[in-house]
């Protein structure tokens, strides 16, 4: 069913707001039940920030630096010719190539939805009350849907300074801008210190750009366990990532696309070609209406949701970044089927609902990082420090064996474990593999795995992951 111009049901059971991660998981399954599900986009495609300018070309982009390493440490395995060691990276057509891709899974998406029988309207949604929400299409004319329940899934938008709080503020760039480059920048400051900051960091200066990142504290990724931080800063900057500490921007000059002139309250100067602004996301919760209606926002904007998703107004619930909450694709995607799961699902499913503990996350900086559970000062905090134990290792990966000695990326593993028992309750890895290694070492913590569990594992013998199950 393509995109409808006016409702085609009197009445609908579920009308999702927002076509990303989990609106579209969220409407497919509760369509899959049998009910009746509008889903409404105002982007006019589908799949959200996670396709069209989050994981999916940003992971597209990791690849891209990851191929121009492995040309970089090529040399060392002693492979002779042309382009060796030195890679040419064309992100001018490369760029078209990947929009091509994402072009192709917002199709994918269409699709999906459509075969479960989802209708799907292009618009902005307004809730006008717990059972109406209205639809505004782009030329202007509106119409409005009934329903039995609402689920908000508006996601987020990256978080820029007014040009009154840092004048010239608006020259730069975001994450979103990122993707539109239709050419590689020669130099670039990234503001900020967490995900999107250290990923497009990465990325850049791997393919060969000159990046200087500016940052308000000593390391990058403060919110991890301090060791994550403090390896992956150390390893930016010895690689030729510039750093700026306990910097702020205090104002922007020249001209957007061409040369900016930043300048920092610690009395540098910045001369780039783009500046990107990544110092976090709000949600999208702006002229939704919800507050009218009695939904309660927390004071960054986020729609405050009990452990069912629901807002406290009955029939309005709110999922995926829009709620604040480990804003992670799956994890809204899991909120999503779980709410309909519980709303249209058979009777097993009736107290469906995620939880939130133990969420794996990875960061695709380079090297990678893999992290689950509570960092060792939060272990600390909640269980004493008499009752946890951390296990610690730092080596590097085989692969590095054959590569020159500054080229060695280091891997740092530690395992924070509490109580007599040694249960884990925290994972966290830096270095070469962790992406993939982290999602198994997921399930374990989240069964409950202990130490000796860990250790009962048979290893698997040459790899990373190896490690972790043979700490002392
Ligand atoms: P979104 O995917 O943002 O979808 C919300 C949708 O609602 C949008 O399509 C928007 O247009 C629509 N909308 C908003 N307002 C209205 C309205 N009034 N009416 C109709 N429609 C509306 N997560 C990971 O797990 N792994 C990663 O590697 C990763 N990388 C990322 C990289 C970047 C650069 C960014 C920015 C994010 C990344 N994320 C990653 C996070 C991930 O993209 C989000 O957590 C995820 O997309 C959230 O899904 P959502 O459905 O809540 O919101
Ligand atoms: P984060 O919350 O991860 O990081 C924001 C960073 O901005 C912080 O490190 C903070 O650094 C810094 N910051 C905040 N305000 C300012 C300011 N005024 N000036 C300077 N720096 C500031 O947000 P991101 O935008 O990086 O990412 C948003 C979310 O998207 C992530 O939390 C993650 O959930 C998701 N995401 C997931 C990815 C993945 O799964 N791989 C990849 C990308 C995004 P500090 O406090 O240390 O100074």
């Amino acid at each position: 069913m393509p995109p409808v111009a006016k409702p085609q049901h009197d009445k609908y059971d579920i009308v999702f707001i927002g076509g990303g991660s989990g609106g579209v998981a969220g409407a497919r399954r509760a369509a899959s039940y049998g009910a009746t599900v509008a889903l409404i986009e105002v982007s006019e495609k589908l799949g959200g920030t996670c396709v069209n300018v989050g994981c999916v070309p940003k992971k597209i982009m990791w690849h891209a630096a990851d191929i121009a390493e492995k040309i970089r440490h090529a040399e060392g395995y002693e492979f002779k010719g042309p382009g060796i060691g030195a890679p040419q990276f064309s992100w001018a057509t490369f760029k078209p190539k990947r929009d091509e891709y994402i072009r192709r899974l917002n199709g994918i998406y269409d699709n999906n939805v459509a075969k479960e029988g989802v209708e799907l309207h292009y618009g902005r949604a307004r809730v006008l009350a717990p059972d109406t929400v209205e639809v505004t299409k782009s030329d202007g004319t509106r119409y409005t849907l009934n329903t039995a329940r609402i689920c908000v899934a508006t996601g987020g938008r990256p978080t820029i300074p007014s040009d009154e709080e840092i004048p010239g503020a608006s020259l730069g760039i975001n994450s979103d801008g990122f993707f539109d480059l239709a050419d590689q920048p020669r130099r670039v400051a990234v503001v900020g210190a967490g995900y999107i900051a250290v990923e497009l960091a990465g990325v850049l200066h791997t393919l060969g750009s000159e990046v200087t990142m500016v940052i308000r504290g000593e390391t990058v990724l403060r919110t991890f366990d301090p060791t994550i931080g403090e390896t992956l800063t150390k390893w930016m900057k010895h690689t030729g990532i510039n750093f700026q500490h306990g910097a702020h921007v205090k104002r922007v000059e020249g001209v957007k696309g061409q040369e900016l002139t930043l300048t920092l309250d610690n009395g540098a100067t910045l001369k780039v070609d783009t500046l990107i602004w990544a110092i976090g996301r709000h949600a999208n919760t702006e002229d939704l209406g919800l507050e009218a209606l009695g939904v309660k926002l927390d004071k960054k904007g986020n729609v405050v949701v009990d452990e069912y998703q629901e807002t406290g107004v009955p029939g309005i619930t709110a999922l995926g970044d829009v709620a604040g909450k480990a804003l992670l694709t799956p994890v809204a995607i899991a909120a999503a089927r779980r709410l309909s799961n519980r709303l249209f699902g058979p009777e097993k499913f009736k107290s469906d609902k995620l939880d939130y503990e133990n969420i794996p996350t990875v960061v695709f900086s380079h090297p990678t990082i893999g992290t689950v559970g509570l960092t060792e000062p939060e272990a600390r905090k909640k269980y004493g420090d008499e009752n946890v134990k951390i296990y610690k290792s730092s080596f590097r990966a085989l692969y590095f064996s054959m590569i020159p000695e500054e080229h060695k990326e280091p891997s740092v593993y530690k395992l924070v474990c509490v109580g007599p028992e040694e249960r884990v309750v925290g994972i966290h890895i830096i270095g070469q593999g962790s992406d993939e290694i982290m999602q198994g070492f997921g399930v374990a913590v989240k069964m409950g795995a202990t130490k000796a569990d860990l250790d009962s594992t048979v290893a698997i013998h040459p790899t990373s992951a190896e490690e972790l199950v043979t700490m002392r």
